[in-house]
């Protein structure tokens, strides 16, 4: 007789106690949330937490589990007559979030940090949340850091750049102090490397990492004071297309504003780079609100295109973007301008259960990705606190849950079948097939 699989048991609660110790209590179980709504998510959904990945206590905020005695879910305000709070994980590069952690908030407590808080729980002696890994590069996983090599590479680079004002930022600041991984694989010669360019911004985005006019929130990378020359920008580039391996170059940072406010030092720092090498891959990452100085980067030799959207309707864009005199149908033209001329469009897709994933965001999804030529869907979560984040899209506290993060990958690759999912910016040898409105052949023109 065929022996029955054991059932996948439902991962534990996690909490933390008020010095932020944390431990799993195996009378509760571990719940999500989705929108605003504590939800039970499937326990086959739930994987061991991704090497790298941190875990967060949150102060102000109870846990809320499921109790299998009373069937239901319920807040757990203390175990064993300690007072305990809410703990989440914040998931390594490359993994998306299916939930979220759910919580009960404490009344006027502050936004939490910059960060995503996906759903944990604790099963079989080990952490575990629920996630996909969307793109199997390994360019960002936290063991393929080592200190020394970072310093090492470091002082390489200052030596080999001296004077050069990016090449001590990117170094001194992002690698060096921020830990950003496209800064650190700069120093190591190899991939992705960044090159911030712009101090200013025609976005006031309310999760944005580099600037908070309100002070609420704490930046996590402060932005660059100053705008690199053409030929400070290509004396780094044209290194690292001609030396590193799988070669990306990207303007468009964590630690700058929009970097199409310098096109006009963009695109003669691309004609620079290109006069010297025709190597490797140009990308710029961007709110792509300027389709015009676009199409003039595409002309000197862009590439590639990825653009930042929390989401593809209207209202909600605007509501977090708070865009300075440029629409959404002017980010989808940027994207259409990079397309039509045979080059890469991605969207950095800033998923949210609940909200990503609900019918009206899916089809206006489905409807910008066509009008802006979009190849390739980048997942990565978006880094804010969820509560603050309903508030200010103007949505209630009780959202529904969405259809799944899971299923919505499923969903798109089924409506549009060209589309790819990553989480990285692809070197063009990695582009797959074009995008159907042009020719296979590459550039239109
Ligand atoms: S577009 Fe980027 S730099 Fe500008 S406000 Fe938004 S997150 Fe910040």
């Amino acid at each position: 007789m065929p022996r029955r699989s054991r059932p996948t048991p439902d991962p534990w609660l996690v909490v933390s106690d008020a010095d932020g110790n944390l431990f799993e209590v195996p009378e509760y179980l571990a719940l999500a949330r989705s929108g605003g709504t504590t939800v039970r998510a499937h326990p086959e959904q739930f994987a061991p937490l991704p090497e790298g990945s941190l875990i967060f206590h949150l102060p102000g905020r109870k846990p809320v589990g499921f109790d299998p005695r009373k069937g239901r879910a319920v807040t757990v305000e203390e175990v064993d007559g300690r007072p305990v709070f809410a703990a989440a994980a914040f998931l390594a590069p490359a993994h998306t979030a299916l939930f979220l952690a759910p919580w009960e908030r404490q009344p006027e407590v502050q936004p939490l940090p910059l960060y995503c808080y996906a759903a944990l729980g604790f099963r079989d002696g080990g952490f575990v949340s629920p996630f996909l890994r969307v793109d199997p590069d390994r360019r960002q996983d936290p063991v393929l850091f080592r200190q020394e090599e970072i310093d090492a590479g470091a002082a390489r680079m200052r030596e080999r750049f001296p004077g050069n004002r990016v090449v001590a930022h990117i170094v001194g600041n992002c690698a060096l102090t921020y830990c950003c991984p496209a800064a650190r694989n700069f120093c190591l010669n190899r991939w992705e490397a960044p090159i911030p360019t712009s101090p200013a911004c025609n976005s006031d985005c309310v999760g944005c990492i580099s600037l908070q006019k309100e002070g609420e929130i704490p930046v996590t990378q402060p932005r660059l004071d100053f705008v690199p020359s053409p030929e400070e920008i290509a004396e780094l580039a044209v290194f690292h297309l001609e030396t590193a391996a799988r070669p990306v170059v990207s303007f468009g940072q964590g630690c700058e504003g929009e970097p199409l406010l310098q096109a006009e030092r963009i695109e003669a720092a691309i004609r620079l780079i290109r006069q010297r090498t025709p190597a490797g891959t140009i990308n710029i990452n961007t709110n792509a609100s300027k389709p015009e100085a676009v199409k003039r980067l595409v002309d000197a030799g862009l590439d590639e295109i990825r653009i930042s959207l929390n989401a593809c309707r209207r209202e909600l864009y605007d509501r977090y973007y708070r865009p300075h005199k440029y629409t959404l149908d002017d980010v989808a033209a940027s994207g259409r301008a990079v397309a039509e001329a045979g080059g890469h469009v991605s969207i950095n897709y800033l998923m949210f259960p609940g909200i990503s994933d609900d019918e009206a965001e899916f089809a206006a999804f489905e409807e910008f990705a066509a009008r802006a030529g979009v190849r390739r869907v980048q997942m990565r979560n978006l880094n804010l606190d969820p509560d603050h984040y309903l508030r200010a899209l103007g949505l209630p506290a009780d959202l529904p849950p969405g259809f799944g993060i899971d299923r919505w990958v499923k969903r798109a690759q089924r409506a549009l079948p060209h589309l790819r999912f990553g989480y990285f910016n692809p070197p063009r040898e990695d582009w797959g097939p074009p995008w159907p409105g042009v020719a296979a052949s590459g550039r239109n023109s």
